[in-house]
């Protein structure tokens, strides 16, 4: 008995299926681009969440559905306008912290993208000497600082980078 061939290359055997599998995922890019795009947008933030500590899994918590993906991406034209180039988008979290939900996400250049990465590694990098004496002798300059180093040792903030003023030793 012949194995049935794929309809669309006449090539690849296509098993209880009318395409092999390439010709399937190239024919449903084409006839719902925003479902394949949603499909795997999602996998690979559930990729990114599953590779993630403890601590920032949920960075890539994920409450988009398909409509809200859909009239997000229509207006500015997503599908087409994703790419490597400095003027291609993508979709960007407005704050990390607050994963993947429709309020805070939007579309970003590329390379507003850099621009933002770079500010935000800046500001971790940057080293508040007076805050970290503070820290050392237990003496916060306010209850809500005192409050938000609450339980975290030197050990915490370097295993999260939660904190922008992460005091790393100087030498
Ligand atoms: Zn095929």
């Amino acid at each position: 008995m012949q194995a049935k061939k794929c309809k669309d290359c006449e090539k690849n055997a296509a098993p209880r299926k009318v395409r092999c599998s390439s010709c399937d995922y190239r024919h449903e890019k084409q006839v719902r681009p925003y479902e394949t795009a949603f499909r795997q947008w999602r996998n690979s933030v559930a990729a990114r969440q599953a590779k993630a500590p403890e601590s920032r899994k949920h960075e890539y918590k994920f409450e988009i559905t398909l409509e809200q993906f859909k009239e997000f991406a229509r207006p500015v034209d997503l599908l087409d306008k994703r790419g490597r180039y400095a003027t291609s988008l993508h979709i960007d979290r407005k704050e990390n912290e607050k994963g993947y939900v429709i309020d805070n996400l939007q579309p970003l250049e590329n390379s507003d993208n850099v621009r933002k990465e770079n500010e935000r590694r800046a500001k971790r990098k940057a080293y508040d000497w007076e805050l970290a004496e503070r820290r050392r002798l237990g003496q916060y300059a306010s209850e809500d600082e005192a409050k938000a180093d609450e339980g975290k040792s030197v050990f915490y903030y370097a295993v999260s980078g939660e904190s922008p003023n992460f005091p790393k030793a100087p030498y």
